[in-house]
C-alpha cells in the first residue's frame, strides 16, 4: 500500500508527496488557479478532481500509444501515484492553431490554422516569466541533452497525433497544450506533469466555445461548467 510521506513540493495547482517508496510520488490535485504567471488567482471548484481523472485518463490512452508517461495508479479522486522524476525545466508547447500568446506575437488572429505543427520551449522559471528559449539554448545550459531533446520532440508530436484524433471523435478540437518531461533514476525520458484543461486550449470543434482554462482567464464566465464538459465528453460523466 503506497503511503504519503513528507510533501515534496507545493505548486499552483498540485502538490507533490514523498511516499514509502523513493521510486514514487504521489501527487495531489487542488482547487487552485492561477494565470498571468501568479498575477490573477481563484478558485475553480472541483478542478483538481477533474484535472485529476482527465490526466490520468489521457495518459494511459498515450501509454497504450508507444508514449512512456510518469502514471502509475490512480488513488482518488484527486490523487495519483507517479513515477519519481527529475523534471526537464522546459515547458514544451504544441501549437495546431493560432492562439493565445503566439496570436499576440505573430498577429495572428486567433483561430488560423497553421500549417505545420508548431513546437516551442521555454524555459520553466516563475521569477523570469517563463520566457521562451531555443534548442541551442536549451543544449548550452544543458538542461537537457541532444538525444534527450530529439525524443521530447518526437513524443510531442506523437502526443499530438494521438490527442487530436482522440478528442475529435469527443468533438473537441485541439488548439494547442503545454507538456512538461522528466527523467527517471534510471534515465528514462517519460511525460510528466499533467494534461488537463488548465493545460490545453479545447474548442467545440463545432461552436468553437473555449472549454478550458481561457473562461478564467479572460473571464467568460462558466468555468466549472467547461471543466465538467470535458470530463462529460471524455469520461462520459
Ligand atoms: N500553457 C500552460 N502553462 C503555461 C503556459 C501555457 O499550460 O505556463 C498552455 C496554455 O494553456 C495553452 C498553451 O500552453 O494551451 C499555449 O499557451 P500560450 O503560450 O498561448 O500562453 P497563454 O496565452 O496561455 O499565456
Amino acid at each position: 500500500m503506497m503511503e504519503k510521506t513528507a510533501q515534496l513540493y507545493e505548486g499552483k495547482a498540485k502538490k507533490v508527496f514523498a511516499t514509502n517508496d523513493p521510486n514514487y510520488c504521489i501527487v495531489s490535485y487542488k482547487d487552485d488557479a492561477t494565470a498571468f504567471n501568479g498575477l490573477k488567482k481563484g478558485t475553480i471548484l472541483g478542478k483538481g478532481a477533474i484535472n485529476n481523472r482527465v490526466t490520468n485518463h489521457l495518459m494511459r490512452l498515450l501509454e497504450k500509444n508507444g508514449v512512456p508517461t510518469h502514471y502509475v495508479e490512480e488513488l482518488n479522486d484527486r490523487e495519483t501515484v507517479v513515477k519519481k522524476v527529475r523534471i526537464v525545466p522546459l515547458e514544451v508547447i504544441v501549437r495546431n492553431i493560432a492562439a493565445g500568446s503566439l496570436s499576440k506575437r505573430l498577429g495572428l488572429p486567433e483561430g488560423v490554422k497553421m500549417k505545420r505543427t508548431v513546437l516551442e520551449y521555454c524555459y520553466k522559471n516563475d521569477d523570469l516569466g517563463d520566457p521562451m528559449v531555443n534548442e541551442y539554448h536549451i543544449l548550452a545550459m544543458e538542461w537537457a541533452t541532444e538525444e534527450e531533446m530529439d525524443l521530447i520532440a518526437s513524443y510531442s508530436f506523437k502526443v499530438n497525433e494521438v490527442l487530436t484524433e482522440y478528442l475529435k471523435e469527443a468533438g473537441i478540437e485541439l488548439v494547442d497544450f503545454k507538456l512538461e518531461f522528466g527523467k527517471t533514476a534510471d534515465g528514462q525520458i517519460v511525460l510528466a506533469d499533467e494534461i488537463s484543461p488548465d493545460t490545453c486550449r479545447f474548442w467545440d470543434i463545432k461552436t468553437h466555445e473555449k472549454l478550458d482554462k481561457d473562461r478564467f482567464r479572460r473571464d467568460l464566465g462558466g468555468v466549472e461548467d467547461a471543466y465538467q464538459e470535458i470530463l462529460r465528453r471524455l469520461l462520459g460523466e
